[in-house]
């Protein structure tokens, strides 16, 4: 293994494993090194994404939509449920299947493409080399023409919540209580508190988040901020906005957090309390002080468009850089590096990354919003079609939120969309398909859609910018 490597990759999650591959198609003799121990004990690939992220997260989600619906929307298509139950220790198991499937599928992957995996420790040291520690602790120096750091994220910890064996947990935690808790705390409403609190409220916990910021969701649309707001209420989530969390006492099975909102300082008592504060770039023991590469002033290694770091042949990429932290964005940084290091052409279009929240109703957005382009001074259309007007949407008892769609005034260029409702996250990919060729939203609204599906939603909303919606009244435009 002494020999050169044309990419040494640290780090195995999407952004680092898809690089690895991706190399490797292209023709470099390409090394990937991750630290990952499974429950088990056993080095996997797939990073926090396939083990205690996107995956499992969202097979906790599924799961417990189904028991939801099975328990309580059956009566409207005329079928009696009775007595539905949920193991939760199988649908945990369940999800523990799906995950190591899925690294498993990585290491195959790595072998039919020819990337050397090594388990262990990435050091970077100075002059392209890699100082890597195997998990019997022997340590080689390994040399490589271009190193790709994709070190990722982890959980960010906040001294007044500190986390106390299976009681104070982070996301990880979280997927892993044995039953579901009677009283659930939740600190932070972003994309990770709202999942998870929405797995575990489906099981029965009372659910409280406490959020410092005035406002939900303050990063999308505020028309679907509100939507969001009112079903998560109506499916029992206390959301407690402007409620700043300043300590907590643990005694014996319970926590007790203390917060202060606009009324003073109050306290709650919970059986367990998640963590889900946001997540900060992972970069411990990773750069030697001679390697070149600098972090900014947040701790993410700084990169620019490119992910080019400022040392020669060094790159970075996914959640340990700047940019949304966002499996899909590691991994299109990931192949962008590989092929611009084997002489291809490769940008990442960074104003056109979406995001998915996976409550029901999911949440979608990409690019612009109408908050922003109102804040920029932007004269835009607005186009809005919602799921009640739609056949398939009905038919599947599922009519909850809307697609708005949001285009130049001038060219009709389409800006953005947000969307909430069913398989918001499927939906927005059309938009997003049409923002990459430059569509206008008229150039979307002559497109065909097949009826009856839920994409009749974004015909429709496409159609409604220029006021031109069949199945809903449109707006008198001036
Ligand atoms: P990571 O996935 O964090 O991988 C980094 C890898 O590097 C790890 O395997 C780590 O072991 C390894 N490593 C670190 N340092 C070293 C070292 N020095 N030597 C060797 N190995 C090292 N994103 C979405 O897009 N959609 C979702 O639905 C979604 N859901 C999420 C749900 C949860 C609960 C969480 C926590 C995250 C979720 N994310 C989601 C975010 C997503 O998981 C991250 O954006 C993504 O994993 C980032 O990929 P990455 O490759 O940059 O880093
Ligand atoms: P995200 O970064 O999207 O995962 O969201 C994390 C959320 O946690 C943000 O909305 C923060 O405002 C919120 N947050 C951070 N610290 C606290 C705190 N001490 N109390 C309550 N909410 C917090």
């Amino acid at each position: 293994m002494a020999d050169k490597f044309d990419v040494i990759v640290i780090g195995g999650g999407p952004g680092g494993y898809v690089a690895a591959i991706r190399a490797a198609q292209l023709g470099l003799k390409t090394a990937c090194i991750d630290k990952w121990l499974n429950k088990e004990g056993k080095g996997v690939y797939g990073g926090t994404c396939l083990n205690v992220g996107c995956i499992p997260s969202k097979a906790l989600l599924d799961s417990t939509h189904k028991y939801e619906e099975a328990k309580d929307h059956f009566d409207v298509h005329g079928i009696t449920a009775k007595d539905i139950k949920i193991d939760v220790s199988a649908m945990l198991a369940r999800k523990d299947k799906i995950v190591s499937n899925l690294t498993m599928g990585v290491a195959g992957l790595f072998k039919a493409n020819g990337v050397t995996a090594l388990e262990g420790f990435g050091k970077l040291l100075a002059g392209k080399k890699v100082e890597f520690t195997n998990h019997a602790g022997k340590t080689e120096i390994l040399d490589a023409d271009n190193i790709i750091i994709a070190t990722g994220s982890v959980p960010v910890e906040i001294p007044p919540a500190p986390l106390t064996e299976g009681l104070i947990v982070d996301s990880s935690g979280a997927l892993e209580f044995e039953k579901a808790p009677k009283r659930l705390g939740v600190i932070g409403a972003g994309v990770i508190g709202l999942e998870l609190g929405t797995v575990w409220n489906r099981l029965g916990s009372e659910v409280v988040v406490l959020e410092a910021q005035d406002k939900f969701l303050s990063l999308v649309d505020q028309q679907v901020a509100k939507e969001a707001a009112k079903q998560l209420k109506k499916q029992g989530m206390k959301v407690m906005l402007s409620a700043r969390v300043t300590g907590t006492e643990v005694k014996g099975k319970e926590v007790t957090v203390n917060y202060s909102d606009s009324e003073g300082e109050k306290s709650v008592t919970f059986d367990k309390l998640i963590v889900a504060v946001g997540r900060r770039p992972y970069t411990e023991n990773l750069l030697s002080g001679d390697c070149g590469v600098n972090l900014d002033e947040r701790g993410f290694i700084f990169v620019n468009d490119q992910c080019v770091t400022d040392a020669p042949g060094i790159y970075a990429i996914g959640d340990v850089v700047r940019g949304p932290m966002l499996a899909h964005k590691a991994s299109e940084e990931g192949v962008m590096v590989a092929e611009r290091i084997a002489d291809h052409k490769a940008q990442v279009n960074y104003d056109v990354i979406p995001s998915v929240i996976y409550t029901h109703p999911e949440i979608a957005f990409v690019g612009k919003n109408e908050d922003e382009l109102k804040a920029a001074g932007e004269k835009y259309n607005v186009g809005m079609f919602p799921f009640a007007a739609v056949g398939r949407a009905m038919a599947a008892n599922d009519t909850a939120g809307f697609v708005k769609i949001i285009a130049d005034a001038e060219t009709d260029r389409i800006l953005g969309a947000s969307v909430i409702g069913p398989s918001a996250g499927d939906l927005v990919q059309q938009v997003v398909i049409a923002m990459e060729f430059g569509s206008s939203a008229e150039d979307l609204g002559m497109m065909v859609f097949s009826h009856p599906t839920l994409s009749e939603a974004v015909h429709e909303a496409a159609l409604a910018v220029n006021g031109h919606a069949i199945h809903k009244a449109n707006r008198k435009r001036k």
